[in-house]
């Protein structure tokens, strides 16, 4: 059984009360974004109520008083990820602003000839820079390819490994598929080779816990909104040294050590890659969500949507015709299906009309369904706030979505 008071949990998250078309919401698109508790959504409130006023400039107590909560959310942030300092801790607007940030600059780790390393199963923003660094610098993007199972061929990564990887980026948890990668293992090979590594935590910073410094990516980024913070917050950690020598990626306020018109030279670290006015509030109420987490519990959350995802692959087979894509053990509260030959959309649709919120499409990673051969899933992803009977009540509206489409 459990650890969590579900219950109560739920009595956290207003949202899990409203009614959709006439029936209590079920909220299965998690990988989407989480819904937020009562705790951050009063927090973004109390900052613009009590303390709003900009940052790390003001003499004057408002600005001060903002200014400690903001950098006191980065403290709370780094000690979360197990993080050694809070310099390495960067602000940015979310998971593709944080990936963007990297592969922008990335030119000072990647020369012409050399080699990225992506995964066939990444989501377009881990894509998509890489390819465009790989443009701007004329290296070549080779891809891990994918298992019918859904795991990446080690083997396959492996055997790419040579001394023209320069890069490798791979997401933790594939959002596709659910799919946990064996990141460390990527990370060390391409460490052997001198390679630097990227890992998109989209899926895993809010399901799992995390222990950056243990594995040793130069890179990790995240989303606030996936983890019960709001959106237009992410983060992105670095190793000191690969930040260091990572150029900023905008210029402007807030950035910069001196500026002449002859020369300007950039302030040190987080400041070197927080141009502007940030998110104020969104990284206050990040770090809310982070006492969140941390009073429910990592372990507890791991384990109770562990328990949730087993319970729900078992019902979801018992539907005629369905097929689960990425089936194994080792894998986040994610589960991407279809049902014989009807098409996702339709599904989707249909179990709307009964209150229950799934995901249907390519999910951002075309190449995945292109692998498969399919045009889209119906993608079911679980948090800690949902249960067991929510899911029995998707699965009784799937099966009378594929009764009324057969
Ligand atoms: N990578 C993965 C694996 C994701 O799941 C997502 C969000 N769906 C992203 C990247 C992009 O994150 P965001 O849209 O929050 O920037």
């Amino acid at each position: 059984a459990s650890m969590l008071d579900i219950k109560k949990i739920r009595a956290d998250f207003p949202i899990l009360n409203r009614e959709v078309n006439g029936r209590p919401l079920i909220y299965f698109d998690n990988a989407a974004t989480s819904q937020k508790p009562i705790q951050v959504i009063d927090k973004i409130v109390e900052y613009y109520t009590m303390y709003n006023a900009n940052i790390h400039r003001g003499v004057h107590a408002l600005s001060q008083e903002a200014t400690d909560l903001f950098e006191q959310s980065r403290g709370k942030i780094r000690a979360f990820f197990n993080i050694p300092l809070a310099k390495q801790v960067i602000f940015t607007s979310g998971n593709t602003h944080s990936i963007n940030a990297v592969a922008s600059g990335a030119h000072v780790f990647v020369k012409k000839g050399d080699e990225v390393i992506v995964s066939a199963v990444e989501h377009h923003s881990n894509i998509v820079p890489w390819q465009m660094l790989c443009e701007r610098v004329g290296a070549t993007l080779k891809v891990i390819p994918v298992l019918d199972n859904g795991q990446l061929d080690m083997e396959a990564y492996h055997k790419l490994l040579n001394d023209k990887t320069a890069f490798v980026v791979v997401n933790h948890v594939s959002n596709a598929l659910g799919v946990t990668n064996p990141v460390k293992e990527i990370i060390d090979a391409a460490h052997e080779f001198d390679a630097m590594t990227l890992i998109d935590g989209a899926q895993s910073c809010g399901h799992m816990k995390l222990d950056l410094q243990a594995l040793n990516a130069d890179f990790y980024t995240m989303s606030g909104h996936k983890m019960c913070g709001p959106t237009g917050i992410g983060v992105l950690y670095g190793k000191e040294e690969a930040l260091n020598a990572l150029p900023p990626y905008q210029g402007g306020g807030e950035m910069i050590d001196q500026v002449t018109f002859e020369k300007t030279t950039y302030a040190g670290l987080p400041h070197k890659f927080e141009a502007g006015t940030p998110n104020i509030a969104g990284g206050i109420a990040l770090g809310a969500a982070v006492d969140y987490l941390n009073h429910v519990g990592m372990d507890n959350i791991a384990a109770y949507e562990h328990e949730l995802l087993v319970y729900g692959t078992e019902q979801i087979k018992t539907i005629p015709g369905a097929t689960i894509y990425g089936d194994v053990t080792d894998k986040a509260a994610v589960i991407s299906f279809n049902v014989a030959s009807l098409h996702p959309y339709d599904i989707g649709t249909i179990v709307d009309k009964l209150g229950v919120a799934v995901r249907t499409g390519h999910h951002c990673a075309q190449p995945v369904m292109e692998r498969f051969e399919i045009p889209g899933t119906i993608r079911a992803s679980f948090a800690f706030y949902n249960t067991k009977e929510e899911i029995d009540v998707m699965v009784q509206a799937l099966q009378r979505a594929v009764n009324m489409l057969s």
